[in-house]
């Protein structure tokens, strides 16, 4: 019989008096390991209130929410829904305010339990002049703490560091702005009018806010064409789907899958993946050709946004979930036809600006 090697020799004395390398249940309770990634847990003074891990959570767990009149933002994690991607964690701005724990989501046995969620509360800072969010109070003091010295050159920031010393109440939005409202808690729209104001000419909140709602978003994309959306099964096949598309007189349909978007299938899908490749659409299934991931966007998403992600990720429809359900969705047609509203209407203004309208 061969003699052990050293090595050997060794782990065998290490083995024998460490602890053991298995968990003890069911005698005791099944720890996970320290660098278990599980669930996620908002640390309240950590976190700042931007709302970056909600963007970049790949399944919509974490959802944000703007109370203008209680100026509150809420961010909720759905334990339901969260994949353990650990996303939210590495690219949280302060790098602390949400933490993968070693919490396992097995063990929740009801997923509408208060349990089953998990949130965190940040105080809102309201625009004086029209009543838009502008964002967190924390996180306004984050960048001025990064900013520096610079930070006093925005009369937002420097408010935010006043209010540290003595809170000072907020005016209510007014029906006119004026030069003094520099010094004020102001959205970038208000501020572009007030320093415009104050440099040419004179300009009601009423414009403001005309204005604001040519910021056109998916929610109003839908309100336009309608929240009406063509599915089909994943395991359907590729001619009961061309089928579909024809009766409803669409160019792609969405597939789902357990009532979930998995991918979307188009015309385009059907003659690069089947027609060029001869292969036959009464024997594919529509989960084999379709464009796959998916992704999907918020009502509240603006139409820059859409277009950014069509854009960068080479898509042409983008399916809209609101509460956990598909709401609707949007096509780059549509985003370009709303984005070339937006452009005809600031063209105006403009024009209005170079007349003189606004005396
Ligand atoms: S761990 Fe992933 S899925 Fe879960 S909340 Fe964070 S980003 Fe979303
Ligand atoms: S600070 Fe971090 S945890 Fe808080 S909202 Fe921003 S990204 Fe999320």
């Amino acid at each position: 019989m061969p003699l052990p090697k050293l090595r050997e020799i060794k782990e065998a004395l290490t083995s024998f008096f460490s602890a053991p390398y298995t968990t003890k249940y069911p005698a005791g309770p099944a720890a996970s390991f320290p660098s278990y990634r599980g669930l996620p847990k908002y640390d309240k003074d950590q976190c700042v209130g931007c709302g970056t891990c909600a963007q970049v959570c790949p399944s919509l767990a974490i959802q944000v929410a703007d109370d203008p009149d209680a100026r509150v933002r809420r961010l909720r994690v759905d334990y339901g829904s969260c994949i353990q991607c650990g996303q939210c964690q590495e690219k949280c701005i302060t790098g602390k305010g949400i933490v993968n724990t070693s919490a396992y989501s097995l063990t929740l046995a009801d997923v509408a339990a208060p349990e089953a969620f998990e949130s965190v509360e940040k105080d809102l800072v309201i625009c004086e002049c029209c009543g838009a969010v502008i964002g967190c109070r924390d996180h306004l003091l984050w960048i001025k703490e990064r900013l520096g010295a610079k930070a006093y050159g925005h009369p937002n920031l420097m408010l935010a560091t006043q209010r540290l010393l003595a809170e000072v109440e907020p005016s209510e939005p007014k029906s006119r702005l004026r030069r003094e409202d520099q010094i004020k808690d102001a959205c970038a729209r208000c501020r572009q009018a007030i320093v415009t104001l104050d440099e040419f000419s004179d300009m009601g909140t009423k414009d403001l806010q005309k204005e604001g709602k040519k910021m056109v978003n998916v929610r109003d994309m839908l309100e336009e064409k309608g929240q009406e959306v063509w599915t089909v099964p994943s395991d359907a096949t590729v001619f009961e789907a061309l089928r579909a598309m024809e009766k409803k007189n669409v160019g792609a349909l969405v597939v789902m899958e357990a009532g979930q978007p998995v991918g979307i299938f188009s015309e385009r899908d059907y003659a690069r993946k089947v027609v060029l490749k001869n292969i036959s659409s009464l024997e594919t299934r529509v989960r084999e050709v379709m464009a796959s991931p998916v992704y999907c966007v918020k009502p509240e998403t603006t139409t820059e946004e859409c277009m950014v992600l069509m854009t960068e990720k080479k898509f042409r429809h983008l399916p809209v979930i609101s509460e956990g359900r598909l709401a609707g969705v949007i096509s780059i047609g549509d985003v370009v036809k709303a984005l070339i509203g937006e452009h005809k209407m600031t063209i105006e203004r403009l024009q209005d600006y170079i007349m003189g309208r606004y005396m």
